[in-house]
């Protein structure tokens, strides 16, 4: 079994239009916009981190803004709520305000115990905040959110499966232990991790697959300490059978990937080296950031860029 893995590095969303996924992250949900920098494969896209206040592993949610592009529709094989982490007794707060920026889909309940609000993003992004035990995070508080109410991070993520035991399976693998269930959505939970430390799956037998676009998670990733306790990750799935990508410099984390018998694409990051690599920490997110590879191109690259706003 794996014991390096600490919960969730990061979730990768796509988006059809930038400023408004830059809008509704740090104007409506109060995050910081950690990095402005494009997709590694396609630099004509931006890639847009954000997260608390230095991109903490566990607090980090990103997004491919292709422009044009159609909306994903929800259903199996995917993740379909990302779930958000706030102090207890926030959500009154967040519902009035999600309600006041127009936020679409806000449904307040319970669910395992815990106090959540669902809601859904501007592409119909399926979102959550759960009211959390801090864990000893500090929510980054933009745009006038309340030190006491921000976001500290994720809370989880829930995958919508049609076959919910080969990916369970591999959760066991990776340190997840199994945890309570309600109707058809199972928890597992990790010990010692970041505090984004839940996935529940959902058994939707016979549920129609998911078809990627915005609003969709393209991917979700998993937190390793350090570069060697990623390869010892990567050398237990490839001995388990998983098809795994070689390691890939992302420049602020080590990636590899691989696909999940749900159907979910899965990472695995490194939280080493970090966001504040080539910035000043009061200044993440604010500069466009390239890869060596393209800065020879950085000015057709800035030209083709959509403007962001603040
Ligand atoms: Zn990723």
């Amino acid at each position: 079994m794996i014991t390096d893995i600490k919960g969730l590095h990061h979730v990768t969303s796509m988006a059809a239009d930038a400023a408004e996924n830059n809008r509704f992250f740090t104007d409506t949900l109060g995050l910081r916009r950690v990095k402005k920098t494009v997709n590694f494969d396609a630099p004509e896209v931006y890639h847009l981190y954000y997260g608390d206040e230095i991109g903490t592993p566990g607090s980090v949610m990103t997004y491919f803004p292709f422009g044009e592009m159609p909306r994903g529709v929800r259903g199996t094989g995917e993740v379909g709520v990302t779930e958000f982490a706030v102090p207890e007794g926030a959500l009154s707060y967040w519902k009035d305000r999600l309600a006041a920026k127009g936020a679409t889909g806000l449904t307040e309940g319970r669910f395992l115990g815990e106090t959540r609000l669902e809601f859904t993003g501007p592409d119909g992004d399926g979102f959550a905040l759960v009211e959390s035990a801090d864990r000893g995070r500090t929510a980054w508080t933009g745009a006038g959110v309340p030190e006491d109410t921000g976001i500290l991070g994720f809370h989880g993520a829930r995958m919508r499966l049609r076959d919910s035991a080969a990916t369970a399976e591999l959760l066991t693998f990776m340190g997840y232990q199994k945890d309570e269930t309600d109707g058809a959505v199972t928890r597992y939970r990790i010990e010692g991790g970041n505090a984004a430390d839940t996935i529940d799956l959902e058994a939707v037998p016979g549920g129609k697959t998911a078809s990627q676009g915005a609003g969709s998670v393209h991917h979700i990733a998993f937190a390793v300490e350090y570069r060697a306790a990623q390869l010892r990750v990567r050398d237990a799935l490839l001995d388990t059978g998983y098809q795994v990508t070689p390691v890939i410099d992302r420049d602020y984390f080590w990636a590899i990937y691989f696909r999940t018998p749900g159907g979910v694409l899965f990472e695995i990051a490194t939280n080493e080296p970090g966001f504040d690599r080539d910035e000043d920490t009061a200044n993440l997110g604010q500069a466009l950031k390239l890869p060596t590879r393209y800065e020879p191109y950085r000015g057709q690259i800035e030209g083709h860029l959509p403007a962001l706003g603040a």
